[in-house]
C-alpha cells in the first residue's frame, strides 16, 4: 500500500476530502516556495549567532542551586540577544509561560503613578488581569499603574489621533501586540510596527515600546527589535523553543530594561546572577536552531488551512491570499458545534492523545469557556499542532502550529473530515 490516497484512506481521510485539499494544495506552490525562503534566512540568522557566541558542547552542561556562572544560561542569552539585534537577554525556565513573560517586562519597567498604553486596542485576554482591566490580585492597577487604550480604526489602521492624545506626562510604557491572539484584526506586520514606534517616540523619546512577539518570532526577516522596539518579549512553547524547549520565555531588548526584568524575575540585587538552567537548556539551544524551519512548517499550514476553509465558504483571516505575519489561521465557523467539532478533527489528527475527545471549560485567565484541541508533546505547546476557541461569538477557531507540514496539512484534512462527518459541511 504505497499510495497516499489509500494511506490517508486508513487515516479516516475520504476520497472527496483528499481530491478537495489537494485541489487546494496545488495552488500554493509559489507561497510555499517563499516561505522557504525566509525560513533559510532566518536559519543563517540563527546559525550566525550561534558561531559568534561560540555555542559549545559545555553550553548544554547543567547547573543546579544558584546557578552561578552557567555558561550556558548565559550564552544562550547572548545567543538571543544576537539574533533579535538586542544589547541583552533573559531566556528563563524560570520564566513559566508568555503571560508570565509579559507580566515580569511590564510590573519590573512600570513604577507607581507611571501609565501604560496600548496603542492598538485590547491586549491578549490573559492581559487583562495583568494590566488589571478585570481586577485580578496583583495586577498593575492594585501598584497604582494606570492604563489606557486606543483602539485600531475600524479599517484596521492606527488611531494617530487618539494615540496622540493618549500620550502624556505619565506614560512610561507602550505595549504592542504583534499578533492578532483571539481577535479577527489584523496581525501587524514588523513594518507597519515600526511605524507605530516611531510615530511615539517622535512624540515622547524616553517611552519605552515593548512588543508582545507571542506567535511572530521568524515569519518575517526582521523582529520588531529591529525596527525600535526596547523589548520583545515571547513564549518558548511557541515559535522560538521549535517544539522542543519544555518550558520558558524570553524578553530581549535594552540593557536596563533586561536588568529591570531580571531584578524583577529572580530578586533585587541578584538580577540574571542567579536561576539554575536545570536539564533543560539543551533543548532551549536546539529547539531555536529548529525553530525557523519549524515556524515555516507552521506557516504553509496556516495558509493551506486558510485556502482549504475559505474554499468551503467560511471566513479566515488571514485570507488565503494574504501576507503573514504570524502563524494564527483564524476561522470563524459560526456556532459553537463547528468549533467543537473542528478541534475534535485536530485533536484526532495528532501523535499524542489522538483518542480523547476535547471539551469547553473554563480556563484560568479566560473569560469565557474555551476549548483546546493540543495532542502534544508538550502540554499546551501552540507550536505544535493546535486548535483553540473561545466559545463565544463570532465562534472561530484559531489554529496554530506543525513541527512538519505533513503533520499539519494532516491535521487540517482531519479538521474538514470531522465537520463532514458531524453533518456541518457538504461537499
Ligand atoms: C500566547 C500568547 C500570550 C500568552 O502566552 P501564554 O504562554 O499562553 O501565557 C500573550 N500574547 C499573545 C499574543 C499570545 O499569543
Amino acid at each position: 500500500m504505497k499510495d497516499l490516497r489509500e494511506l490517508y484512506k486508513t487515516m479516516e481521510i475520504d476520497e472527496d476530502v483528499y481530491s478537495y485539499c489537494m485541489d487546494r494544495l496545488r495552488g500554493l506552490k509559489e507561497r510555499f516556495d517563499a516561505i522557504d525562503e525566509n525560513a533559510e534566512y532566518n536559519q543563517l540568522k540563527v546559525l550566525k549567532a550561534f558561531r559568534e557566541c561560540r555555542v559549545s558542547e559545555a553550553c548544554f552542561t547543567t547547573s543546579s542551586g544558584y546557578g552561578y556562572n552557567d555558561l550556558g544560561r548565559d550564552t544562550l542569552e547572548e545567543v538571543y540577544a544576537g539574533i533579535f539585534h538586542t544589547e541583552d537577554a533573559l531566556v528563563r525556565p524560570q520564566i513559566t509561560c508568555g503571560t508570565h513573560a509579559l507580566n515580569v517586562a511590564l510590573s519590573s519597567n512600570l513604577r507607581p503613578g507611571d501609565e501604560l498604553l496600548s496603542p492598538v486596542g485590547k491586549p491578549y485576554d490573559t492581559l487583562e488581569e495583568v494590566i488589571g482591566i478585570r481586577p485580578s490580585k496583583g495586577s498593575l492597577a492594585e501598584y497604582g499603574v494606570s492604563y489606557s487604550q486606543v483602539d485600531l480604526l475600524p479599517d484596521g489602521d492606527f488611531d494617530y489621533d487618539g494615540i496622540e492624545k493618549a500620550i502624556n506626562d505619565k506614560t512610561r510604557l507602550v505595549t504592542i501586540q504583534r499578533s492578532k491572539g483571539y481577535q479577527t484584526r489584523p496581525t501587524l506586520s514588523v513594518k507597519r510596527i515600526g511605524e507605530l514606534i516611531s510615530f511615539i517616540k517622535k512624540i515622547k523619546p524616553d517611552v519605552t515600546c515593548m512588543v508582545d512577539n507571542c506567535y511572530g518570532e521568524f515569519v518575517e526577516r526582521t523582529e520588531p527589535s529591529d525596527v525600535g522596539a526596547d523589548m520583545v518579549v515571547g513564549s518558548l512553547i511557541k515559535n522560538p523553543g521549535g517544539g522542543l524547549a519544555p518550558v520558558g520565555g524570553y524578553i530581549a531588548g535594552k540593557k536596563k530594561c533586561i536588568e529591570q526584568a531580571a531584578y524583577r524575575l529572580t530578586s533585587p540585587g541578584l538580577g540574571k546572577e542567579v536561576g539554575a538552567s536545570l536539564n533543560v537548556i539543551r533543548s532551549f539551544y536546539q529547539g531555536l536552531f529548529l525553530a525557523p524551519g519549524v515556524t515555516a512548517s507552521a506557516l504553509k499550514g496556516a495558509v493551506f488551512a486558510a485556502n482549504v476553509f475559505e474554499g468551503l465558504g467560511y471566513k479566515v483571516l488571514p485570507d488565503g491570499t494574504e501576507s503573514r505575519h504570524d502563524i494564527i489561521q483564524a476561522v470563524t465557523l459560526g456556532s459553537p458545534e463547528a468549533v467543537i467539532s473542528f478541534c475534535k478533527g485536530i485533536q484526532y489528527g495528532s501523535p499524542v492523545d489522538s483518542f480523547v475527545t476535547p471539551q469547553p471549560w473554563a480556563m484560568p485567565g479566560y473569560d469565557a469557556d474555551v476549548i483546546m484541541a493540543a495532542g502534544a508533546f508538550i502540554s499546551g505547546s501552540s507550536i505544535e499542532l493546535s486548535a483553540d476557541g473561545p466559545i463565544k461569538e463570532p465562534y472561530a477557531v484559531y489554529f496554530q502550529g506543525g513541527l512538519t507540514f505533513p503533520h499539519a496539512k494532516y491535521g487540517i484534512m482531519r479538521a474538514m473530515q470531522q465537520l463532514k462527518n458531524d453533518g456541518l459541511i457538504v461537499l
